[in-house]
């Protein structure tokens, strides 16, 4: 059976989000992050401290039923849905495939979020803003005049010193540029080549996910979209120990 065959870093099922087996918590907070990653990000935060900055995580590991309650009311119309403008869309007025393609945008499919993989985290920084700040994770944020445009130009400059990379810096034309996302090079990039399209098939298969069949039908175009569509891993030299 898939789901507890060991891929070497993570189970099927850690893959995809129906296990936790792999997280722990990083202290002092509510997020958790994957053994191997725990270590290399308090020493990434460390270095932002040296330099002045609060790394400050604000999400982290998420979980298949958390990822699908997202789709699930966007698909609904329980929660705003924006097009790649921003503005707002009515669900009800597309078709299952628009709706797919809408969705994806800006939220993960259930069972491809790399947030599961807990190698990638969403980060500000807290020294920047005041506190009680509403976090809204937007370009606007991490653009020039925004209050994380010093974090933007810090994590370009030394992410990679300590093993971290940002899968989406940039349009690539599938998921929208996330400046505010990080990812474990070394940890991540197994995770990623692990992730098939059979894999992912067989998690969302009876999973209760809104219009299961739209994205069953076209699940290999989708994978290439937005799963592997992310920017080159830089290279790393490997850990020592992964887990
Ligand atoms: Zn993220």
């Amino acid at each position: 059976m898939t789901d507890t065959h060991d891929i070497g870093i993570l189970l099927a099922a850690q893959l995809t989000g129906r296990d936790a087996g792999h997280v722990v918590e990083l202290p002092g907070t509510s997020l958790r992050v994957h053994r191997a990653v725990l270590a290399p990000f308090l020493a990434l935060q460390a270095a932002a401290a040296r330099d002045g900055l609060v790394l400050k995580p604000v999400s982290a590991f998420r979980d298949f039923d958390r990822q699908r309650t997202i789709w699930n009311d966007k698909w609904r119309g329980q929660r705003p849905l924006l097009g790649r403008d921003g503005r707002p869309l009515d669900a009800s007025r597309l078709s299952a495939d628009a709706l797919v393609e809408s969705v994806l945008i800006w939220s993960a499919l259930p069972g491809a979020s790399r947030h599961h993989w807990g190698t990638d985290l969403d980060v500000i920084d807290a020294a920047a803003v005041p506190e009680g700040y509403a976090v809204q994770l937007t370009a606007d944020e991490f653009a020039l005049r925004g209050p994380f445009a010093r974090l933007d130009a810090w994590l370009a400059r030394h992410a990679g010193d300590h093993g971290f990379y940002r899968p989406y810096a940039v349009d690539r034309g599938g998921v929208q540029p996330e400046p505010w996302h990080i990812s474990h090079v070394a940890t991540s990039s197994r995770a990623l080549d692990a992730l098939s399209v059979d894999l992912l098939a067989e998690a969302l298969r009876d999973a209760g996910l809104e219009g299961q069949e739209a994205v069953l039908a076209r699940l290999p175009e989708l994978h290439a979209r937005y799963v592997r569509n992310v920017e080159p891993a830089p290279a790393v030299s490997p850990p020592s120990r992964l887990s």
